[in-house]
């Protein structure tokens, strides 16, 4: 698993609940960052304001949603190859 930050073209999964109010219904929701901006939010639960990097899609399902980076996880490009062997690769 790389340690390297979120960026645009990853696909991520909303992993963790809002950290100023504890929200989880975001959880499980995953998309494919368009680009990552540090912005002034606020949240839409609980109306706390802060400056924090976060993520955006652009497209698809979940078009023009934005979430903070630190609620995010990346999925790790290796597992998202389509490596699953087909009858003529089983063949021996
Ligand atoms: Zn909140």
């Amino acid at each position: 698993m790389s340690d390297k930050p979120i960026s645009k073209g990853d696909v991520v999964a909303v992993v963790r609940p809002t950290h100023c109010c504890g929200i989880e219904d975001a959880l499980g929701f995953t998309f494919t960052v368009s680009s990552v901006t540090h912005s002034t939010r606020r949240c839409i639960y609980c109306g706390t304001i802060f400056t924090t990097l976060t993520a955006q899609c652009s497209e698809g399902k979940f078009k023009g949603l934005s979430c903070v980076i630190s609620r995010l996880k990346r999925f790790d490009p290796d597992l998202l190859k389509d490596d699953i062997p087909t009858g003529e690769e089983l063949h021996v």
